[in-house]
C-alpha cells in the first residue's frame, strides 16, 4: 500500500487530498496542529482503518521530530506540503511588521524544507518518491501586475527556489519535486468567491502529481498541468 503524509489537513485543500487518497486506497497520515479539533478527520478515522491523524505544528521542530521518529514514517511515497499561511490582509507599503512577515516564511518556506529534511530517510525508502510543495502563482514574478501581498508572495516565491534547489539535490534519489498552484480554490484562505472547489483543485493536481516525469522536476504547474512561469 503507498503511503502520502500530508500537512495542514484538517480543513481546505489539505482535506481534500486526504479524501481522494483515502479514495483510492493509499495510507494516509493526515497532519495537523490540533488532532481533537478535527472532526472531519475523526468522521473519516471510523469509515478508513488506512487513516493515521497526527498531531504537527510544522514550525514547531519539536512536533517535526516527533513525527519524524514514528514508525510508519519509515517509508513514504509521498509528502504534500501543503499547510499554509496568509498573514494579514491588505498591508500596504510603509507598513511592514517584520513579525507577521516572519510567522509567514515560517509556515509557508522554512516548514516544508525542514520536514522534508526530517523525512529523507522515508522518503529515500520509497521506489518512487515524490515531494509536492503548495505554492502559489502569486509567488510567479511574471503574474504579479498589481504589486502588494508582501508577506505572502515573497514566501511562496522563496517555496519555489527551494524545490528548485531540492529537485538538484535529490534527482541522486530519483526523488522528484513538483510546486504547484491549486487554482483560486474556496476555502477559508481563498474565500466563498474562489473560482473552484477543493476537490476541482485537488484532483488536478494529483493528476500533475501522478504523471511527473524525472526531467519535470522542480517545475512549477497549476492545477491543470499548465507550466507556470518564474
Ligand atoms: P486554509 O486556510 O483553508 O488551510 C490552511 C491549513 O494550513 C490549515 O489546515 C491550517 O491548520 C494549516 N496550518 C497553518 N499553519 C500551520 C502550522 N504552523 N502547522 C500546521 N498546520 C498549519 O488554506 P487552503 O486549504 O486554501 O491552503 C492550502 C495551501 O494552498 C496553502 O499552502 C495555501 O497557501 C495554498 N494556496 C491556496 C489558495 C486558495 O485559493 N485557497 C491559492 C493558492 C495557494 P489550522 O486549522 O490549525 O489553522
Amino acid at each position: 500500500m503507498k503511503h502520502v503524509v500530508i500537512t495542514g489537513a484538517n480543513r481546505g485543500i489539505g482535506l481534500s487530498f486526504v479524501k481522494q487518497y483515502l479514495l483510492s486506497g493509499w495510507q494516509v497520515t493526515a497532519c495537523c496542529r490540533e488532532p481533537n479539533k478535527a472532526q472531519e478527520l475523526k468522521v473519516l478515522m471510523a469509515k478508513y482503518v488506512n487513516l493515521k491523524v497526527t498531531e504537527l505544528n510544522v514550525t514547531d521542530a519539536s512536533s517535526v521530530a516527533k513525527l519524524a521518529q514514528a514508525k510508519d514514517m519509515q517509508s513514504i511515497d509521498l509528502l504534500i506540503n501543503n499547510a499554509g499561511y496568509y498573514g494579514p490582509k491588505g498591508v500596504r507599503f510603509g507598513h511592514s511588521d517584520v513579525e507577521e512577515w516572519r510567522r509567514v516564511l515560517e509556515v509557508n518556506t522554512i516548514a516544508p524544507l525542514l520536514l522534508t529534511e526530517s523525512l529523507y530517510a522515508g522518503l529515500k525508502a520509497s521506489k518512487n518518491p515524490v515531494l509536492a510543495f503548495i505554492s502559489s502563482k502569486v509567488g510567479s514574478m511574471e503574474d504579479n501586475s498589481s504589486g502588494g501581498g508582501y508577506y505572502y508572495r515573497s514566501s511562496k516565491a522563496a517555496l519555489n527556489s527551494v524545490v528548485k534547489s531540492l529537485s538538484i539535490d535529490l534527482k541522486q534519489d530519483q526523488i522528484r519535486c513538483v510546486a504547484l498552484h491549486p487554482g483560486w480554490v474556496q476555502t477559508e484562505m481563498g474565500g466563498p468567491n474562489a473560482l473552484i472547489d477543493t476537490d476541482t483543485s485537488v484532483i488536478g493536481m494529483i493528476h500533475v502529481i501522478d504523471s511527473l516525469e524525472l526531467e519535470q522536476s522542480g517545475n512549477f504547474y497549476d492545477y491543470q498541468g499548465q507550466a507556470i512561469p518564474w
